[in-house]
């Protein structure tokens, strides 16, 4: 079978083409390969996406490359051998694929120019671009001086030129990279400013690309990751940002570019409130200790042993609560509390007061199918038993007399 001519090569703008069919093969999917005598659609490889289209109307909804030949996925009815084809390339995703490949060209030159910086990769995903950088000490405002030169060389509209030359011709001339072809090498020349090696889809003049952004950057393994986004993905970017900005901005009723201030003074403002709280949640357990040691029962030896569940508290505020009963001297305190599908306890006592918290807790817990422990000063724990919640701060009460505290 003869190789496939490329017509992208040297007509990247094309989108319409006339071919035969030489080949036809199904696939694992169950959709039919069509292979024609040339074609305009760019098949996936090198990091950069393929394109799509129609062959005779027929939805061609994938382009692979097969070395010697190009295969287009048929979504439909596939043209037989030898059938006369007119192909239609998708020019949106097309121009797509132009502006973020020459965008990627125009922002790794740039890198080189200001910084030295080669691109070891790249990657052109769905929404956005990627490319590996040997850039030392990389910073927000190094990286956003090369995209300002590269949108200055954008906005210069400066001419992009296809040139074939030999292995031996593009051995002598200043290429960005090298290349990887060892007979006929193909050269994207945009003027005055880069020469490179590249198979890709180009735009004719650098205006094309209408405009690189980059999103964001990372260390990676030892290079700096650049995400960026050229043309109408710029746009596109800019709108999702924006919208973003907007809502967040309306959660205060303010401009804009006021959002980031406000927001950093809202978070300042909730750190100073939760300290005000906590303060305040102190003096409630100690009103509502006040209030508790007077039911307290007192034991032989003067020991007063408040035992109590106690409706809507967390751990959290019955820890508080219990710290606030044990700080008087004489004081053992056994308390529950519980939501619908957990119990929890806390029992703590003054360092004066005679127990074992943790034996006491881990005998509760078995009663409410829990777990928990601690220290015998103070323990906690709970279980999912809600319905013996009392019985075992009870059982844990008559412990405590019982052994004649
Ligand atoms: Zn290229």
């Amino acid at each position: 079978m003869p190789p496939t001519e490329r017509l992208y090569n040297l007509e990247t703008h094309r989108i319409e083409f006339d071919a035969h069919v030489v080949d036809t093969s199904e696939r694992v999917s169950g959709w039919m390969a069509v292979t024609e005598d040339r074609t305009a659609f760019y098949p996936t490889g090198g990091g950069h996406l393929g394109d799509t289209g129609t062959l005779n109307g027929a939805r061609a909804a994938e382009c692979i490359d097969e070395g010697q030949s190009v295969l287009h996925v048929v979504q439909g009815l596939a043209p037989n051998i030898g059938a006369p084809i007119k192909g239609r390339v998708d020019w949106p995703r097309r121009l797509d694929h132009i502006q973020q490949h020459t965008g990627q060209h125009i922002l790794s030159q740039a890198l080189v120019t200001l910084f030295n910086a080669p691109t070891r990769s790249f990657r052109m995903l769905d929404r956005l671009c990627e490319i590996d950088v040997d850039l030392s000490e990389p910073t927000t405002d190094r990286i956003e001086r090369a995209v300002e030169l590269a949108n200055n060389v954008i906005w210069e509209d400066r001419p992009i030129a296809i040139r074939q030359v030999t292995a031996a011709e593009a051995a002598a001339l200043p290429l960005r990279k090298d290349s990887a072809r060892e007979v006929e090498v193909r050269l994207i020349e945009i003027e005055g400013f880069d020469l490179t090696p590249c198979g890709g889809t180009h735009a004719r003049h650098t205006g094309e690309v209408g405009m690189i952004a980059v999103r964001s950057w990372e260390r990676a393994k030892g290079l700096t990751r650049i995400e960026f986004v050229a043309g109408r993905r710029a746009l596109e970017d800019y709108r999702r940002a924006n919208k973003t900005a907007l809502s967040v901005a309306g959660l205060f009723s303010a401009g804009r570019d006021d959002a980031p201030l406000l927001a950093a003074r809202a978070i300042e403002e909730n750190k100073e409130l939760h300290r005000r709280v906590r303060g305040l949640e102190e003096i409630a357990a100690r009103v509502a200790a006040e209030e508790l040691s007077i039911g307290a029962a007192t034991l032989p030896g003067g020991i007063r042993l408040i035992a109590r569940s106690l409706a809507g508290r967390d751990a959290e505020s019955l820890k508080q609560l219990a710290h606030a009963l044990t700080g008087r001297p004489g004081t053992i305190a056994l308390l529950g509390s519980h939501d619908q599908e957990t119990a929890r306890l806390v029992f703590a006592r003054s360092a004066d007061a005679p127990g074992d918290m943790n034996a006491l807790m881990r005998a509760a817990c078995a009663l409410l199918d829990g777990r928990g422990g601690g220290k015998p000063e103070m323990a906690q724990g709970g279980g999912h038993k809600v319905e013996m919640l009392d019985e075992a701060i009870a059982a844990a009460a008559a412990s405590v007399s019982a052994t004649g505290v």
